[in-house]
């Protein structure tokens, strides 16, 4: 965090160095990131990604769109426009957030891009299935999604018992945990061994970590087999 001199912020161990939470999946031909956060521009430079085909929304709090703008740089390559996946309400916010984007008169060079919306029903990007997971983030209806036997679940701490059924069998599941107390919209780290246990997944990482929790090399070791901290970079074989 910006000023902190706390032991995680201060920490050495590369782990520790956190940029805002998205992941990128990579399918046969196809790459979908989830999340297009501040450190969008740097994420995609830093994982050296020369195409993108599309992005899907979680939901349309800053540290999950506000990067949107730099999705010009795949239009330039790839000639085309961004194609991005979000419900109703998280487009209309787009819309809001980046009015440039959507007006009228397009200055020449502003990211252009498509809207499909979802709805909490089965959907495909190109050959990769989704099923969304409606999850609340304190009472904002949010998204999580499975993709065959994963499932990425941040930015909630509620999941209705009718929703997790559409997580029965998954394999390996990313929960964001915020920090070890309680707090109004996140899962606590307590809370998100509870939904791993509970889920019965073979392994699961912790995700959209904030300071608060601590170094990784300490705060890991409160984990059960199965559950680690993930780090930025970190590659999982779905
Ligand atoms: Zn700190
Ligand atoms: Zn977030």
């Amino acid at each position: 965090m910006i000023g902190c001199k706390c032991e995680a912020c201060l920490s050495n161990d590369p782990h520790d160095h956190r940029l805002r939470s998205s992941i990128l999946i990579q399918d046969q031909d196809s790459t979908i990131v989830i999340d297009t956060g501040p450190d969008f521009r740097q994420q995609m430079l830093r994982a050296g990604v020369s195409k993108l085909d599309a992005v899907l929304y979680t939901h349309e709090h800053r540290d999950h769109i506000a990067g949107l703008d730099d999705i010009r740089s795949f239009n330039f390559l790839q000639k085309k426009s961004m194609d991005l996946y979000g419900e109703k309400r998280v487009l209309q916010s787009l819309r809001i957030s980046f009015p440039y984007i959507f007006n009228e008169n397009k200055y020449p060079g502003i990211p252009r891009v498509i809207l499909h919306e979802i709805r909490n029903q089965p959907f495909s990007i190109q050959h990769t299935d989704f099923i969304p997971i409606r999850m609340l983030h304190y009472e904002m209806p949010v998204f999580g999604f499975r993709i065959r036997d994963f499932a990425y679940l941040v930015d909630a701490n509620f999941i209705s018992a009718e929703e997790k059924k559409k997580l029965h069998g998954i394999r390996q599941v990313v929960i964001g945990a915020l920090r070890k107390e309680k707090h109004h919209s996140h899962f606590s780290l307590e809370e998100a061994v509870e939904l791993f246990l509970e889920l019965g997944a073979d392994e699961a990482y912790i995700t959209h970590i904030s300071h608060q929790m601590g170094r990784r090399a300490a705060y890991e070791k409160l984990l059960p087999e199965g559950m680690r901290s993930s780090y930025d970079g970190l590659v999982l074989e779905i």
